[in-house]
């Protein structure tokens, strides 16, 4: 039976980034010699990340004055660096999800912490709007896209001190003006590659104020200063990536993207708005594009786990929601083709015409 991939991370990814990598794993560009088993230092290798990085910069336009890092680690040991690295004494920060209050843990080691708004309130279903970016923080923490809650900061927000984003789950699903940030960040295994490397996009000016003594591999400089490989590098990961940025660009970069995702969540949505049984979890001006949530009206609750068993027999695969959302989350990331939303409604109507 053909599965519909809507895991949520890691993810699915584009089939062709997935036949190259397999290929180059047994032999890389006929030398003879796996991918797994060179030298990070070998010219091979480094055409591998000066492309991958050359073509990051170009899909989403980064300015010069950026630079682009692959890092182990995760996004989760940025919660760590970022403070690390630019927290002087206070640091702002927009609470809304899980991944946000992570982030903001680790700000606490290295400062005050100003969590300047926060959705908790709801559990997380909705963006909040109206707050203030303290002009004495030294950054601006958000988190664009709230993978397990579906949410997302869908626009560039104009913040008046450097703006840090947590992009891991929506990088490359729109176009984006990276000029209004300081650094941008993300672990790959969502949109962009298979789990660990972590992009990293900085503006170098924002560095060197903290006046703390950092521990080397966890300070930028050492990884600008080494084009990524102070140490090894995530080799494998890095060229899944490479792969996948290919595709992106093959099928016309970013904004191709943005359209595709847009007409996927519209359709998926349209469905979710129109239907007896179901019902979206998050405010529809605040929806994800990359995550889209929803539960079983009250009535049908118990409903619920048959749904889920009725979906996985007809191929959907990875449709649980997240165990403090409930419910079900359609991961909808770029290389999710519009065939497995096209499915995944097929399977809600001939449920609810069977149940509601
Ligand atoms: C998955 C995810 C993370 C965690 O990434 P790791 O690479 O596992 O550390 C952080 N932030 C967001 C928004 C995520 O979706």
């Amino acid at each position: 039976m053909k599965k519909h991939n809507f895991n949520a991370g890691p993810s699915i990814l584009p089939r062709i980034a997935i036949e190259n990598s397999a290929k180059a794993i047994l032999d890389l560009n006929g030398s003879g010699m796996s991918l797994l088993e060179i030298s990070h230092r070998s010219k091979d290798f480094q055409a591998i990340i000066d492309e991958a990085v050359a073509l990051f910069r170009e899909l989403l336009n980064i300015p010069e004055n950026y630079h682009v890092l692959f890092l182990g680690g995760g996004a989760s040991l940025q919660f760590c660096m970022v403070p690390y690295n630019l927290m002087k004494t206070k640091a702002a920060y927009l609470e809304t999800g899980v991944w946000a209050k992570k982030a903001i843990k680790e700000g606490k080691f290295f400062g005050q912490v100003d969590v300047v708004a926060s959705s908790a309130d709801k559990n997380f279903t909705y963006i909040p709007k109206n707050f203030t970016i303290p002009a004495d923080a030294d950054y601006f923490h958000i988190t664009t896209n709230n993978t397990i809650y579906g949410s997302e900061i869908r626009y560039d927000i104009d913040s008046p001190v450097p703006l840090v984003a947590d992009m891991s789950s929506d990088i490359l699903s729109r176009p984006v003006d990276v000029s209004k940030y300081a650094m941008i960040y993300g672990g790959a295994q969502k949109n962009l590659g298979p789990a660990g490397v972590t992009f990293v996009i900085l503006r170098e000016d924002v560095l060197g104020k903290t006046g703390r003594p950092i521990p080397t591999m966890l300070d930028y400089t050492t990884h600008i200063k080494e084009g990524s490989m102070f140490n090894t590098p995530p080799c494998f990961a890095i060229y899944t990536v490479l792969e996948t940025l290919r595709w992106i660009k093959e099928l016309g970069g970013v904004k191709k993207m943005e359209e595709m995702n847009k007409a996927k969540a519209q359709l998926l949505y349209d469905a979710i708005d129109n239907s007896k049984m179901f019902v979206g979890t998050v405010e529809k001006d605040s929806r994800s594009l990359m995550n889209i949530c929803f539960v079983m009206k009250e009535q049908y609750k118990d409903k619920e786990d048959a749904f889920m068993e009725f979906a996985k027999g007809k191929g959907m695969v990875g449709i649980k929601g997240h165990r403090s959302v409930g419910g079900f989350r359609c991961s909808t990331y770029n290389a999710l083709p519009v065939e497995s939303i096209q499915a995944m409604i097929d399977c809600m109507h001939e449920f609810e015409a069977a149940n509601a």
